[in-house]
């Protein structure tokens, strides 16, 4: 956690800054280490004990320090073994096999450039055109542009900041960069990139919220995006009024009530909803969550214009998106796309193989594959097909058919289980017997247990943990015999 706010921070955050600097300190924590950073924050030791063990990333023996990447596309480019729990990615899938810490992120992997990824223009233009508007006006201009959010849910952005200010109380306001879905790089991408881009869209953001509070949390491994971040914020007219967590945390911050808990100090799980971060978030403020892409979309409105912004995509789904292209492809890389650009243009131009032998893994762990004969759909937030594949955060990694899918959908069942929290017992129990089931060939009860899973998991990270799992069955069942 690094600069200063005006809002008086419970001792208690202070818990996984602490946690994570004696982490990088030793390469693991233990347990005399972690009750000392608990006495100093006068909380108990056992509740600073279960926030350190809910953090993925961590390592509590200095025998299992240190990752190794079973990402689908590190397992093509290694040659596919079967995989094992405990499984992980290292999130450079556009690098493959990857290894050691993470590298800056090249930029001759930003194979297609939209507003989003062009280079930053200079200036703070688009904060000062929000400040001459001042709150009302500027959240209008945000409301004509249609923007919705790039995290995955797409939902507008401007209806979730007025959520949080109709209650007339102080608001937290939360950049969400922690991007722990295997096969997604793209917010790397921009925050090593172009980090300017991101750091105005937030100040813009700072400008119409007016928020007590506002915090920046990037992934604990994405240390070259992190310094690139903070070197841009340092130099901005919001210099000291961000505070940056790093954690190691792991796929379920990707639901935002998990990212308020890590930053409170508490066990990183989901919340149970309502309340909804936008009416009881971040120390019980109401709380705005949005991704490091939604922020950069938010500069670009402010300097182009809204009528600019809505001019690439669809009217329902205005603007680019970032995809983040791996696996069997040629080139792989980030490629910013107007949305309603038909996924096969991508492909085309990323150099996957002929459509016939191509299938796609769209939207990760929670999402599910894809025949490339459905290539033709386009890029649009929501579901490609019912059984799992989704636009989601943008990540696509391209497979052959049926060869890979076995092991590809495997190794997403193994980064469920893995990465499941815990909390509540189908997801908990229901997807390493997903996992197991699919390992064994044994499917004959798996729709059943997915139901189970699916509709009493309390998280996206249950409710969609058996898509990878249903569409590899719907379309290659063969595949599993
Ligand atoms: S669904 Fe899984 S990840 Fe989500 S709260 Fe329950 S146990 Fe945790």
């Amino acid at each position: 956690m690094t600069s200063a706010t005006a809002f008086p921070l419970p001792r208690r955050a202070r818990l996984l800054p602490m946690l994570t600097a004696a982490h990088r300190e030793r390469g693991y924590l233990d347990r005399p280490t972690v009750e000392a950073i608990a006495r100093e924050l006068r909380i108990p030791a056992a509740e600073a004990w279960e926030a350190a063990t809910s953090q993925h990333e961590f390592a509590f023996d200095p025998r299992t320090a240190g990752r190794a990447c079973s990402g689908v596309a590190c397992a093509i480019q290694s040659g596919w073994r079967e995989p094992t729990l405990p499984a992980g990615c290292l999130f450079s899938c556009y690098a493959p096999p990857a290894s050691g810490d993470e590298r800056p992120f090249p930029p001759e992997m930003v194979r297609r450039a939209g507003p989003l990824l062009a280079p930053w223009e200079g200036g703070w233009v688009g904060l000062e055109r929000a400040r001459a508007l001042g709150p009302a006006a500027a959240l209008e201009a945000l409301a004509s542009s249609g923007l919705r959010g790039r995290g995955g849910a797409y939902f507008p952005t401007v209806a979730k900041w007025q959520a949080a200010l109709r209650h007339g109380a102080p608001v937290a306001l939360v950049l969400n960069g922690e991007e722990g879905e295997p096969g997604v790089f793209k917010d790397r991408a921009l925050l090593c990139l172009r980090p300017e881009r991101v750091v105005e869209g937030l100040a813009i953001a700072m400008e119409v919220l007016r928020p007590a509070v506002t915090v920046a949390f990037i992934n604990g491994s994405a240390d070259p995006a992190a310094e690139a971040f903070e070197r841009a914020l340092a130099a901005s007219p919001v210099a000291g009024q961000v505070l940056v967590y790093r954690g190691a945390g792991g796929y379920v911050l990707g639901e935002e009530t998990a990212l308020l808990n890590a930053i409170e100090g508490r066990r990183a799980v989901p919340r149970p909803r309502p309340p909804l971060p936008v009416d009881a978030g971040l120390f019980g403020m109401p709380t705005i969550v949005n991704n490091v892409e939604t922020f950069a979309a938010v500069s670009t409105i402010f300097r182009q214009g809204a009528a600019a912004f809505r001019s690439l995509g669809t009217a329902e789904a205005p603007g680019t998106r970032i995809l983040s292209l791996s696996g069997r492809v040629a080139r792989p890389g980030v490629y910013e796309a107007p949305l309603g650009t038909p996924l096969a243009a991508v492909l085309e131009e990323a150099g996957a193989p002929p459509l016939e032998r191509t299938a796609l893994l769209c939207g990760g762990p929670s999402g599910g594959f894809l025949p490339a004969a459905m290539a033709g759909l386009p890029i649009l937030p929501g579901r490609y097909h019912p059984t799992g594949a989704m636009l989601g955060a943008g990540g696509i990694v391209v497979l052959e058919a049926p060869g890979d899918i076995r092991r590809a959908a495997l190794t997403m069942a193994a980064f469920n289980a893995e990465q499941s929290c815990g909390k509540c017992t189908p997801c908990r129990e229901g997807a390493p017997l997903l996992f197991e089931q699919l390992s064994a060939g044994e499917t004959a009860d798996t729709e059943e247990l997915a139901e189970v899973v699916q509709a009493a998991s309390l998280c996206g990270l249950g409710q969609m943990a058996a898509g990878p799992i249903r569409s590899a069955l719907a379309f290659w069942p063969g595949a599993f015999r």
